[in-house]
């Protein structure tokens, strides 16, 4: 099945000179939504995850059903603000200005074994602001999943020493 072509690129959004990888149109196609969980649990049915954490909200859309099918559970990581226990936080550098993400203090043990998954690795800020927020819980991430990689954008640099797939590159 050609996952690459179910996904729409969208020319300059959200701004000027981006091309925006709209997956939605390959979510709303039951066969393809299930064929890409399907390939990505593949590629670590073997690795015994524990938990997949994945950050909002386009990693919720590929980290909930790749837990799923996994058999493991499922670990949101939130802008501030939006979850109820006590949480954790980290602040990382966007090209302009930073961001913060959260997740719940208790929601990892330590020596558990985390695949943290999104849906595309542009510039891998919001991937690498995860993984430390993991590891911070005393979680092991054993691997990174993305359904599309934007190679050119050589986000696999600042996620360098992790073991790192992704489905679909342009
Ligand atoms: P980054 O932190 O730069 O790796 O990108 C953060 C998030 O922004 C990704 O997980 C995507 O959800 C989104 N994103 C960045 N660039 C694009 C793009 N060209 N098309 C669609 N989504 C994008």
């Amino acid at each position: 099945m050609d996952l690459k072509s179910m996904i729409r690129e969208i020319p300059d959004f959200p701004k000027e000179g981006i091309g925006f990888k709209d997956i939605t149109t390959l979510l709303q196609d039951g066969k393809g939504f299930k064929e890409a969980i399907k390939r990505m649990a593949d590629y670590c049915r073997d690795k015994n995850i524990d938990i997949v954490v994945g950050p909002e909200a386009r990693g919720f859309l590929i980290g909930a059903p790749l837990a799923y099918e996994l058999g493991a559970g499922f670990v949101p990581v939130r802008k501030p603000g939006k979850l109820p226990g006590e949480t954790v936080e980290i602040t990382y550098e966007l090209e302009y200005g930073t961001d913060s993400l959260q997740i719940h203090k208790d929601a990892i043990k330590p020596g558990q074994r985390v695949l943290v998954a999104d849906d595309l690795l542009a510039t891998g800020g919001t991937v690498k602001a995860t993984v430390d927020l993991v590891k911070e819980l005393g979680g092991e991430v054993v691997a990174i999943g993305f359904l599309i990689e934007l190679t050119f954008l050589n986000g696999r640099e600042k996620l360098e020493g992790n073991e790192i797939f992704s489905l679909i590159e342009y």
